[in-house]
């Protein structure tokens, strides 16, 4: 039995984020009802024309301030699952807390607001990330769900404005998830709702949501824009670095398993199509990096992820592969012109 079966209605936070987009589309797809939540009516037009075919099966709600006490009160009525993905992903801070502040906040908010006044929710979806996975060891490794970026943390507790801004937001996406867990075990005893986590690596692929120019673009199709399109990196740096990755409609989709899959409950799943160097992309893309370099013999990939939960109990067996991703995004900036 699905813990929540569509024409359910589900909460998306930041609907018109890149990812929350594709999240609002699979599930209109699969019959479901959202209430997406935006900053203002402005940023809401978009996802009203995009979505005009499915009539009110889509309805915006305005959340001005997601770090506001109360903030999502009056959102989480009435729904019986809630995707939580505005949190802020960018390198634009001047102070970790611009990234701390939201990502904390905004994710107990919702909680909180659940546990007060969802009355019919049955399902939280936390989009976390591998930033809350991963640390910087030095050596490749294969991370699992059960290794927590602990990192990050004390590089912004030690270090506060002069640690790396990469950790200013890995720290967000640690202290995020850990303070959704915290939630849950404390208030285990009066929530009827279950929670589940999901952690991407980079996301790569098509952009649905409002941009109108390559400055715009969220921070991961800005790396792959200004990489592929752009040449903001050098042979040695193509051939030698690299993440881990995953397609945003896979994404999307693990969003709607997430809520249909009684088992998944109480989970934390990383969700990865694979590790990368940079010029792997170069296949269909320039420029071309060293040729044969990032898959010569003994060539690491310093952040690899152990997806078995994923297929065995959210049912993520297969990922789009990067050569699609690639050919797909990159069709995407030509239409646009760029
Ligand atoms: P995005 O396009 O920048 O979307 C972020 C969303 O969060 C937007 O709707 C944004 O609203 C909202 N938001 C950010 N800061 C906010 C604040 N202070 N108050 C209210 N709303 C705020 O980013 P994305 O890449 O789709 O990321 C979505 C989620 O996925 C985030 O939780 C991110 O950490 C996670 N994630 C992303 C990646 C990736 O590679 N993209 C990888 C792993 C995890 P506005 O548009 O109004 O600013």
């Amino acid at each position: 039995m699905p813990a929540v079966a569509a024409p359910a209605k589900v909460l998306v936070t930041g609907a018109n984020g890149y990812i929350a987009i594709w999240v609002v589309r699979r599930l209109l797809e699969a019959g479901y009802t959202v209430r997406g939540t935006v900053r203002s009516p402005a940023k809401g037009e978009h996802l009203k024309k995009s979505f005009e075919s499915y009539g009110n099966k889509l309805e915006l709600h305005i959340v001005e301030d997601i770090t506001k006490e109360g903030a999502f009160d009056d959102a989480v009525k009435g729904v019986d699952a809630i995707e939580h993905t505005a949190s802020p992903f960018h390198f634009k801070a001047s102070h970790p807390d611009e990234l701390l502040g939201p990502a904390v906040k905004g994710t107990v908010g919702v909680l909180q607001s659940a546990l007060k006044f969802g009355t019919d929710v049955k399902r939280v979806v936390v989009t976390s990330s591998c930033a809350a996975v991963l640390q910087v060891v030095g050596d490749p490794k294969v991370f699992s769900k059960s290794n927590w970026n602990e990192q990050s943390i004390k590089a912004v507790e030690e270090k506060g404005k002069d640690a790396h801004p990469g950790d200013w937001y890995r720290a967000s996406k640690t202290l995020a998830e850990k303070a959704a867990w915290d939630f849950v075990a404390k208030n285990k005893a009066s929530i009827q709702w279950d929670l589940v986590v999901l952690n991407p690596p980079y996301v790569f692929g098509p952009v649905i949501h409002e941009i109108s120019s390559p400055d715009q673009l969220n921070t991961s199709m800005d790396e792959i824009y200004s990489t592929l399109l752009k040449h903001s990196k050098d042979d040695q740096t193509l051939a030698s670095l690299g993440n881990a990755w995953i397609d945003v409609r896979d994404l999307a989709r693990a969003h709607v398993l997430a809520i249909q899959r009684e088992q998944a409950g109480g989970n934390r799943f990383i969700v990865c199509a694979g590790s990368y160097k940079w010029q792997d992309f170069g296949a269909s893309a320039l420029p071309k990096g060293i040729p044969g370099a990032s898959k010569a013999p003994g060539v690491a990939h310093m952040f690899q992820y152990d997806v078995s939960r994923a297929r065995d109990v959210l049912g993520v067996d297969q990922y789009i592969t990067l050569e699609e991703c690639t050919k797909d995004s990159l069709e995407d900036f030509k239409e646009r012109g760029w």
